[in-house]
């Protein structure tokens, strides 16, 4: 076993289907990665499991990598809000996980190791900001769009966490208390317009009106229902059809930009997470929507909208930076 190797940080990303965690170096490169799944179901002690489960990582690429427990600083990123005591509160999306003392139950297996618990889109825009999209923006605000909506906010340069922990929630903005119900409780959230779920919805309710009968009568399989996935190739292969019915997200997403623009002022936004390839395609129809929607207008000196630049991996990466650089 090789002992304290300088620059080396692990960093663990945890999704409601993975769990995805990996050694970084100090240029940001991968040395060692590992993915399994997320443990499911409704379970009352889920958190405790998923936990489990990460513990289990963390010991496999310390062993894979031939380095001693206790030699690389670790932060975990979670799907929810988390105090600052690493206990994740709430996930919206991942309902049987709150009040999971993570911090508290990985410290017993590893005492005395540095150990952080990080909301996951704090994780990827501290990545974007240091080392991709966001390189350069001391303000930057980075959205996440996977099953929700994540948030990460970067502030002078810093992580902006809020006096509790749970700033950047900004998926549960509301945007019209008479839209779609949410997990969360209300309606209407921003989640519920511009996201993997809404593309569910959409697909959903376009299948009943016949609205996606070309991708319908393309399939080989059709004994199940066509998936929101689905509709986001088929429009990224260039279906009109699955076009016209994303599109709608374009101006959902500007309009969300538009809020927070009103309270952070960034001057980039990152937008990243699992419907990034997707929403390239109307990003340039976002930018040309947001002037005409923040305060100023012309006066505005604009925002840049941009794709993330490290793709799926950017919330583990960005776990290890915290990891090393905020201890
Ligand atoms: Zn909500």
């Amino acid at each position: 076993m090789t002992a304290n190797p300088t620059g080396l940080a692990l960093g663990v990303d945890v999704g409601g289907t993975k769990i995805f965690g990996v050694v970084v170096d100090d240029q940001q490169r991968i040395l060692n990665e590992l993915r399994i799944p997320t443990v499911q179901g409704g379970m009352r002690d889920w958190g405790e499991a998923v936990t489990e489960e990460i513990a289990v990582v963390i010991h496999s690429l310390h062993h894979e990598a031939g380095l001693a427990i206790g030699s690389l600083p670790i932060c975990v990123g979670v799907p929810g809000m988390v105090d600052a005591a690493g206990t994740l509160i709430y996930a919206p999306n991942l309902q049987s996980a709150t009040q999971a003392p993570m911090l508290t139950q990985l410290q017993r297996q590893f005492p005395d190791v540095a150990i952080r618990i990080e909301n996951d889109a704090n994780c990827a825009a501290y990545c974007e900001f240091r080392a991709g999209a966001g390189r350069g923006h001391d303000d930057m605000t980075m959205i996440t769009l996977g099953t929700g909506i994540g948030g990460g906010i970067i502030a002078g340069g810093r992580p902006f966490r809020g006096g509790r922990g749970f700033a950047g929630e900004f998926g549960h903005m509301v945007m019209d208390p008479k839209g779609p119900h949410c997990p969360c409780g209300a309606s209407g959230c921003w989640e519920r317009y511009v996201s993997g779920s809404a593309v569910e919805r959409m697909t959903a309710e376009a299948l009943i009106q016949g609205r996606l009968d070309t991708i319908v009568a393309q399939r080989a399989n059709k004994s199940v229902a066509l998936t929101g996935e689905e509709v986001s190739a088929a429009a990224l292969a260039g279906n009109r059809e699955a076009r016209a019915l994303l599109e709608p997200m374009a101006s959902w997403l500007a309009r969300g930009i538009a809020v927070l623009a009103t309270v952070l002022d960034p001057t980039c936004v990152v937008i990243g997470g699992g419907l990034t390839d997707v929403m390239k395609l109307f990003l340039p129809e976002v930018r040309d929507l947001l002037p005409t929607l923040l305060e100023g207008g012309v006066l505005h000196p604009g925002i840049d909208v941009v794709p993330a630049f490290f793709g799926e991996s950017a919330g583990a990466i960005g776990a290890s930076m915290l990891a090393r650089e905020e201890g």
